[in-house]
């Protein structure tokens, strides 16, 4: 008898997967009664603290980016080279979007932000993370007339329960009054997570995988818009979308994450 048929295996499967389902859900009620009982712990050194999501000294060692910083990539410069200096990185390799900031440098703190809110559903980190965005791009914002997060494949998204540059948006719109359109850009395939990827793998893993939805065409058409992200390592899965986005006849595409990695302390030209 195929042992996939057998009916005991039927049933151990399903009896298997249903005390899974019931696991899930009692570990997800302790935790919600924890949350009640406990107050809010630091999310990086899971020390007690008051509001929001980050002690103080863990607040004092994020790295927030300041001028002077490439007009283009945002790239922060050891020294101020004047204005308009591009970084090597903007002139050797031009991204399809106009300009790009960040809030904070990608390090170990930043981490454990972004890690929190995408994987623990710590939703609670969104609005703080979110303000110190408005403030990195109050220029970009300035000029913008609609926010499009950077989606998830719908299966992803369905797994995690929100899209986390979704949540960053929402707080950004609040912010600066720039109107956001969530649904505008769809993942058209799902794409390998781009850990571990080198930089042309980034690039054709995410090429294509982007579309302007068709009811988002007349949002998009002639609006100046800032794609939103968490993290911006490569930039090839936020030129990804701006490609999309121009090819929908966007006037122009900027950039505003939460953290972007910085390689070491590169000079300007
Ligand atoms: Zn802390």
């Amino acid at each position: 008898m195929n042992a996939e048929a057998s009916p005991s295996r039927f049933l151990s499967t399903h009896f298997r997967r249903a005390l899974s389902t019931c696991r899930r859900a009692c570990s997800h009620a302790a935790k919600l009664a924890l949350d009640i009982a406990l107050p809010t712990l630091c999310v990086s050194c899971r020390e007690p603290v008051d509001g929001e999501g980050v002690c103080a000294d863990c607040w004092a060692r994020l790295s927030f980016i300041a001028p002077p910083y490439c007009p283009r990539l945002g790239i922060p410069f050891v020294y101020d080279p004047g204005p308009d200096m591009l970084s090597m990185e903007a002139i050797a390799n031009p991204p399809a979007y106009a300009r790009a900031r960040a809030a904070v440098r990608y390090d170990d703190v930043a981490r454990t932000l972004v890690h929190a809110l995408k994987y623990q559903d710590r939703t609670d980190l969104a609005p703080a993370m979110g303000r110190w965005m408005a403030r990195a791009g109050s220029e970009l914002l300035d000029d913008a007339d609609v926010l499009v997060p950077v989606p998830l494949h719908w299966r992803r998204a369905w797994r995690r329960r929100y899209n986390q540059s979704g949540a960053l948006a929402r707080v950004i719109e609040r912010q600066s009054g720039v109107k956001l359109v969530p649904d505008a850009l769809n993942r058209v395939r799902p794409t390998q997570q781009q850990i571990g990827l080198s930089r042309p793998q980034r690039a054709s893993n995410v090429q294509g995988a982007f579309k302007v939805a068709s009811a988002g065409q007349a949002l998009i058409a002639g609006r100046r818009v800032i794609l939103i992200d968490d993290v911006l390592t490569s930039g090839a899965t936020v030129d990804a979308c701006a490609r999309a986005l121009l090819r929908a006849k966007a006037a122009a595409v900027d950039v505003l994450v939460f953290a972007r990695v910085v390689d070491g302390h590169k000079a300007p030209i």
